[in-house]
């Protein structure tokens, strides 16, 4: 059992319920890892709190009163709050938070049986694409600890690489789970727009936010998945009315007999984003790396050989998701945010002359400069003069982008891309520049709009020895079919079972 970190969640799952290890054994060797938190990971961890959960545990798995999931540990992005951890959505401003209640996701993988072994750093509020923007300091790569995680999810990713937690939550806006799944080589989805509540989630872009989960394989993501999706009416409006689903059960589906009708299944891969020929890739990504491109081209051809078709579609708006995302994102994050005013919660400036002032000197105090720059073009996108210019061309577009998908999915069953044009780069390389790291993620941006279910799965190492990811993405509620086509490729290929050197 020295190798305990090195299992994934449904291994341990087996091993608890068959008692061969205790749930308090499982917490202890996890915790033991978090001693001088690696990489900048963790934000909060409590070892009573973890210790307390693994006794109860244990407690039900001696009851024969046990969740699906008993006793496996898990780490919550900074972003759910959580009753007896701090929550500070990696944000000065919420210094120190404590949540009176834990989020609807918390609470259900809790129902579940996992044991929460703390709060991860992410991108502050969510923003960002290296985790570079938390007030928290940056978190590091484990495959090459000069490189970035990729963000805003980057904690989780980089704890579920080093073998620091076996799963994670993360959350997805504009691509929070998928590309920090991708830079750091381990699995990711975000369900369907809907499908996990929001309740509890601190909010960045609401029409957008949706949580899911991060772990090793898809076959653990189905698990984690089943256990934190279905709905939550009376507390999230925007909640889906779909009754909770079992997401393993087409795991072990055949391509060939995965498609609409019975037959192959169909993957649809956009010409823009990688030219394919007779059913076999061979142009190039828009400005994707050579061996991203590669890697992705390799992976796409492994899933012909395990019986699927590929075909090339189009998605003739995409091209215009990073203006749009950015228009509607930051609209919605000035109006979220409007609520950290130093009155109701969080931060507040200790001189102030008088409210003014105080909300003035607070909010420049509590926020970091990314969050500043985006409440700023919200708020100017929203005013009187530039709503119609801006705001409501940009819904309308985003309209388009997801009609561009429903076109797409009368011809094939799922659509598979990259998940980001490089591989991870270096801290500092983008620091400056944000729009550079806006441009990272044209890939991930379109699901996003649309709210489809996607997900990131490691298919090979790119440029620098680092990790890359091949996006795919579902029709609504399709979660379980994008499941089945990753469990298919991890079935024979083994790039999630690598593990990154600087974790050794
Ligand atoms: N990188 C994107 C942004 O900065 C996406 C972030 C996210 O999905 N939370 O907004």
């Amino acid at each position: 059992m020295d190798k305990l970190h090195n299992l994934g969640v449904a291994e341990l799952a087996a091993l608890l319920k068959y008692k061969e290890v205790s749930a308090v054994e499982v917490a202890t060797r996890f915790l033991a890892r978090l001693g001088g938190n690696p990489h900048n990971a963790f934000l909060d961890i409590n070892s009573e709190v973890t210790l307390a959960q693994a006794r109860e545990s244990d407690a039900k798995l001696a009851a024969g009163t046990a969740g699906p999931l008993e006793g496996v540990p898990i780490a919550h992005k900074d972003v759910f709050v959580t009753k007896d951890l701090a929550t500070t959505a990696g944000s000065r401003m919420l210094s120190g938070y404590r949540s009176p209640f834990d989020a609807t996701v918390v609470a259900r993988l809790r129902q579940a049986g996992m044991v929460t072994l703390g709060k991860l750093n992410c991108d502050e509020f969510a923003m960002g694409s290296a985790n570079e923007n938390s007030a928290y300091g940056a978190v590091s790569n484990p495959w090459n600890t000069a490189h970035v995680p990729g963000g805003s999810s980057g904690g989780s990713a980089a704890a579920v690489a080093a073998r620091l937690t076996p799963a994670a939550t993360g959350t997805d806006t504009g691509g929070s789970i998928r590309q920090p799944a991708a830079f750091c080589g381990i699995t990711g989805i975000k369900p369907t727009y809907g499908r996990a509540s929001r309740y509890g989630m601190v909010a960045y872009a609401s029409s957008l936010d949706q949580a899911g989960p991060m772990a090793r394989s898809a076959e653990d993501c189905a698990l984690l998945l089943s256990a934190m999706c279905g709905p939550d009416l009376d507390r999230d409006s925007t909640s889906l009315d779909v009754a909770t689903e079992d997401f393993s059960r087409d795991l072990s589906r055949p391509l060939a007999r995965a498609g609409k009708d019975g037959g192959a299944l169909k993957i649809g891969v956009p010409s823009s984003w990688l030219a394919i020929e007779q059913g076999f890739p061979s142009g190039n990504v828009d400005g994707c790396s050579p061996k991203v491109r590669d890697a992705i081209k390799d992976a796409l051809h492994r899933l012909e050989v395990e019986g699927a078709e590929v075909i090339p579609i189009e998605l003739r708006n995409t091209g215009l998701a990073i203006p749009v995302y950015y228009i509607v994102a930051c609209a919605e994050a000035s109006s979220n945010l409007s609520r950290f005013d130093g009155v109701k919660f969080g931060h507040r400036a200790a001189d102030f002359a008088d409210l003014t002032d105080m909300y003035k000197k607070t909010r420049a105090q509590g926020f970091g400069q990314e969050v500043k720059r985006r409440i700023m073009t919200g708020s100017y996108v929203l005013s009187h003069g530039y709503y119609d210019a801006y705001y409501l061309q940009a819904q309308k577009i985003r309209r388009m982008i997801a009609d561009d998908f429903q076109g797409a999915f009368a011809q094939c069953d799922v659509i598979a891309g990259p998940v980001a044009p490089t591989t991870a780069w270096k801290l500092g390389d983008k620091a400056d520049d944000p729009v550079a790291s806006y441009l990272a993620d044209i890939f991930t941006l379109p699901a996003s709009l649309a709210g489809l279910p996607c997900m990131s799965l490691p298919v090979g190492l790119g440029e620098g020895g680092m990790p890359v990811g091949l996006q795919l993405i579902g029709n609504y509620l399709q979660e379980a079919k994008l499941l089945n086509v990753a469990h298919q490729y991890q079935l024979k290929i083994k790039h999630h079972e690598q593990q990154p050197g600087a974790a050794a």
